[in-house]
């Protein structure tokens, strides 16, 4: 059976105007093709949060499905390559590790390759395992280049994501968005209107008496959850109790080397502290827990720990980690902000504002609003959060610092079962179990896991029936990542190269 043209929903209503609305805003712009009214409202003396710079690779999938080209992105974000996160401090004080995006080389056989790493590392014949990453070799170097598409090179074994300005991606959105059809109004919200019978959101109307009705609405309000909270009253589950930092104090720097390819994450007393550079400044942020740091103390800490001088005041953010109890509901999806926020240590936001995205068009509704879809959606939504959830609670819990009393009580507190039987199966086997939805992949936890101190008791028994000379075979496999990154081309070289021809 077709579905019915007069069931179509011909009113999208967009409220707020920050990555999260001008995403998508552009990602509707261009499937609904100005076959449908799209009209996005936003307050210019609200302002947006701004302070998402650093992503992960998924995003690269959602600039080509609008077909930006990566040159025009990054003239036009001032934007750099990120190959991953390099974390400091973090498990023991002074020490160091890379979660790289990629892979560690290669599998050769049948057993994963991390098996053959222990196993060798054991035997005093190994690496450390940062040393079997591409992306690492090009990071630590400061270079870049894009990944081969030959498998059996191995530069086809890292990926890569992007640093850029928020602000700037939300001005390039907005653009592109326009072009394609989208209204924009400028305006504060100050009231929601239901329809008795349903519920539904019938209407919004603005300060200045203006009324904008609609069908489908998209909270996109950020924090303060406009309509999916306050008119909706749909309720927050709060995860401070595995995630205790609950502010940031943000600051930009000015360049004064060509920037690093990376995100740097620094363990603090009570929090850390991010660096993310982009072409034409470095941004810092300290995230902090005000039960185990006074917010003073906090700024003094993030104005010590910077490398260059600060272009602006620390601007201090308030936010609740946790979820929406339902991420639609009625007639309104809440993405981003409005629908929670895990803190930004993997730089997931604008992950997960893509994740919503793509649900929504993979269900997306006509004028019945089937529960079955909203149901499903909520579904699959809560599992990609709480996994990605987890994977950031392992850095807390993993941290073997009792040096301040809120690492004590991280290294101390119960975590959520299925991340506590991950822990302690890495801990035992040195296998990875994988949950449902997990975004991050064995790369990702065996960074963790190796790089803060989850030392596996035992190595696969397979690697005892190997008759690979795999210690030979990881020396090759470092030497070949160290040739390779050193004759690649420095990494702001190759972004003029490609922005400026
Ligand atoms: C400290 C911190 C660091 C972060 N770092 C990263 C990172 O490195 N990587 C990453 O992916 N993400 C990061 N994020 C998350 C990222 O900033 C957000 O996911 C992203 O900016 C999306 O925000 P948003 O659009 O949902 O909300 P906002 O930016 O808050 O936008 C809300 C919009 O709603 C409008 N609005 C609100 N109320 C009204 C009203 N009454 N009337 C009209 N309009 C209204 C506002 O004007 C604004 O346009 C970070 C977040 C924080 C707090």
């Amino acid at each position: 059976m077709n579905s019915n043209p007069s069931q179509s929903i011909q009113k999208i209503v967009i409220v707020g105007g920050g990555s999260a609305g001008w995403m998508t805003a552009a990602s509707l712009s261009n499937v609904l093709k100005g076959k449908c009214d799209i009209t996005l409202i936003e307050s210019d003396e609200i302002g947006i949060v701004g302070v998402g710079e650093a992503t992960i690779p998924p995003i690269r999938v959602f600039n080509q499905t609008l077909g930006i080209s990566e040159a025009e992105f990054l003239q036009r974000t001032n934007g750099t390559f990120k190959l991953g996160i390099e974390f400091v401090n973090w498990g023991s004080n002074g020490s160091r590790y890379f979660h790289p995006f990629g892979t560690y080389g290669r599998q050769f056989d049948t057993v994963s390759m991390h098996h053959y790493w222990l196993s060798a590392h054991q035997q005093g014949q190994a690496k450390p395992l940062d040393e079997y990453a591409m992306a690492w070799h090009l990071a630590r170097k400061g270079k870049f280049i894009h990944p081969s598409g030959d498998p059996k090179n191995v530069l086809s074994t890292f990926e890569y994501a992007y640093h850029f300005d928020a602000g700037l991606y939300v001005k390039f959105l907005r653009d592109y968005a326009e072009q394609r059809g989208v209204k924009r109004i400028e305006g504060k919200i100050s009231h929601a209107s239901k329809n008795k019978d349903t519920g539904f959101i019938s209407s919004v109307s603005l300060e200045n008496g203006q009324v904008i009705d609609g069908e489908f609405f998209i909270d996109c309000s950020g924090f303060r959850g406009l309509l999916i909270e306050q008119a909706l009253h749909t309720g927050y589950e709060t995860w401070s109790e595995w995630l205790p930092c609950d502010r940031a104090w943000a600051v930009p720097t000015a360049s004064n080397a060509d920037p690093i390819p990376y995100t740097r994450s620094t363990a603090h007393t009570a929090g850390w502290q991010w660096r993310i550079p982009l072409q034409n400044r470095v941004g810092n942020g300290h995230v902090f827990s005000s039960a185990f740091i006074s917010e003073e103390h906090a700024r003094q800490q993030l104005l010590d720990n910077l490398d260059s001088d600060t272009l602006a005041e620390p601007r201090l953010i308030k936010f609740v980690t946790g979820r929406r109890k339902r991420f639609w509901n009625k007639n309104v999806v809440a993405i981003g902000l409005a629908s929670g926020f895990i803190e930004p240590l993997e730089s997931t936001s604008i992950h997960l504002i893509q994740a919503g995205i793509a649900k929504l068009l993979a269900l997306f509704p006509d004028k019945s609003f089937n529960q079955r879809s909203i149901d499903e959606y909520n579904r699959i939504a809560i599992a990609e959060v709480e996994r990605i959830r987890d994977f950031i609670i392992l850095h807390y819990k993993l941290m073997e610092r009792r040096d301040t009393e809120m690492w004590r009580y991280c290294a101390d507190m119960d975590v959520p079962d299925e991340l506590a039987e991950k822990i302690a199966h890495f801990r035992e086997f040195g296998r990875i179990t994988k949950g449902e939805m997990d975004l991050f992949g064995n790369t990702s936890w065996l960074a963790v896991h190796i790089g803060q101190g989850n030392t596996p008791q035992r190595t696969d028994p397979l690697v005892h029936y190997s008759d690979a000379d795999y210690t030979g075979w990881l020396n090759k496999l470092n030497q070949v990542m160290t040739q390779y990154a050193q004759q690649a081309p420095g990494h702001m070289a190759y972004i003029n190269n490609m922005t400026k021809s």
